[in-house]
C-alpha cells in the first residue's frame, strides 16, 4: 500500500507545485492521478519514488517512509514507466529489459529466462523481438519494452506516467485492455498519470482528480467521479 499523508512540494522559485496532498493506494489497486497540465502528478510521482523530496509531509510504502528506503531497496520495489520511455538506443530489447535484474546481480540464466517471460507477457514474442534494437519497433512496441523492464524485478509497485500518451489513439486503445488483461496476472499496486479522463475511467479503481494548485480536488471511484 502507498500512502501519501499531506504532501506539499514547493520548488526553488517559489512554486508550490503540489498542496498538502492526502491519498491512500491499497495493494493491487490502480489508482489513477488525472488532471491539467501542470497541476503536479509528475511532480507527485518523482516525490514517491525519490527523484525529488516533498517540501512537507509523508510518502509510505507498506507504512515505511521512502526517504528510509535505500536507492537500490526503492528501485526494487517500484517499476517506473514514463511517456517517453527513454529505452537505451544502442542496448537490444533483452539488454533493455534486463536493466534492473543485471543492477541486482542476478546471474545470466535467470536473466535470460525472465527476460523471455516478460517479452512474451507484453506480447512481444521474444524469438521476434529480443535481439531487435529500439528504433526497429514502433512507438507501441517501444511502451511495451518499456512495461516489460518496469516489472523485470517483480515490483510490488509500479509509477506510469503518460506510459500511453504518444501512442495513436487505436493503438492506444489495444494498450489499455492489454494492459488491464496484464493487470489481472500481475497484480500491482499502480499509480498512473493521465490527462485523459476517459483513459482515467476505463483504468482506474480508483481516480483522483488534480486540479491546478496541486490540490485534490475528487477522489473516488469512476462511477462516483463520473456521477459528480
Ligand atoms: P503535471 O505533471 O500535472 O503537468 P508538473 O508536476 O510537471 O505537472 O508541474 C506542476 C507545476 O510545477 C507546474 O506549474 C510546473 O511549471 C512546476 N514545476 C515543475 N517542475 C518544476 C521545477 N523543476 N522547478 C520549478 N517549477 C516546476
Ligand atoms: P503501434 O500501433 O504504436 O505501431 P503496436 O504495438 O500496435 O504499436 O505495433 C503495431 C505494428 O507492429 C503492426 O502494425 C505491425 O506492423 C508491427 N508488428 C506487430 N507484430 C509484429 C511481429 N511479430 N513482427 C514484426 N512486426 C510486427
Amino acid at each position: 500500500m502507498i500512502t501519501l499523508d499531506k504532501v506539499t512540494k514547493r520548488y526553488d522559485n517559489g512554486q508550490v507545485a503540489v498542496r498538502e496532498l492526502s491519498l491512500e493506494v491499497p495493494e493491487g489497486d490502480i489508482c489513477i492521478l488525472v488532471g491539467p497540465s501542470g497541476c503536479g502528478k509528475t511532480t507527485t510521482m518523482r516525490m514517491v519514488n525519490r527523484l525529488i523530496e516533498p517540501t512537507a509531509g509523508r510518502i509510505l510504502l507498506d507504512g515505511e517512509d521512502v526517504t528510509d528506503v535505500d536507492p537500490v531497496g526503492l528501485r526494487r520495489r517500484m517499476g517506473y514507466v514514463i511517456q517517453q520511455v527513454g529505452l537505451f538506443p544502442h542496448h537490444t530489447v533483452a539488454d533493455n529489459v534486463a536493466t534492473v535484474p543485471l543492477l541486482l546481480g542476478w546471474d545470466k540464466a535467470r536473466v535470460g529466462d525472465r527476460t523471455d517471460e516478460l517479452l512474451e507477457l507484453v506480447g512481444l514474442p521474444p524469438a521476434d523481438y529480443r535481439d531487435r534494437y529500439p528504433h526497429q519497433l514502433s512507438g507501441g512496441q517501444r511502451q511495451r519494452v518499456g512495461v516489460a523492464r518496469a516489472l523485470a524485478a517483480d515490483p510490488p509497485v509500479l509509477l506510469m506516467d503518460e506510459p500511453f500518451g504518444a501512442i495513436d489513439p487505436i493503438s492506444r486503445d489495444r494498450l489499455q485492455r492489454e494492459f488491464l488483461r496484464l493487470q489481472e496476472t500481475v497484480r500491482k499496486t499502480i499509480v498512473f498519470v493521465t490527462h485523459d479522463i476517459d483513459e482515467a475511467v476505463t483504468l482506474g479503481d480508483r481516480i483522483a482528480v488534480m486540479d491546478v494548485g496541486g490540490e485534490l480536488a475528487r477522489f473516488g471511484t469512476p462511477n462516483e467521479i463520473l456521477s459528480d
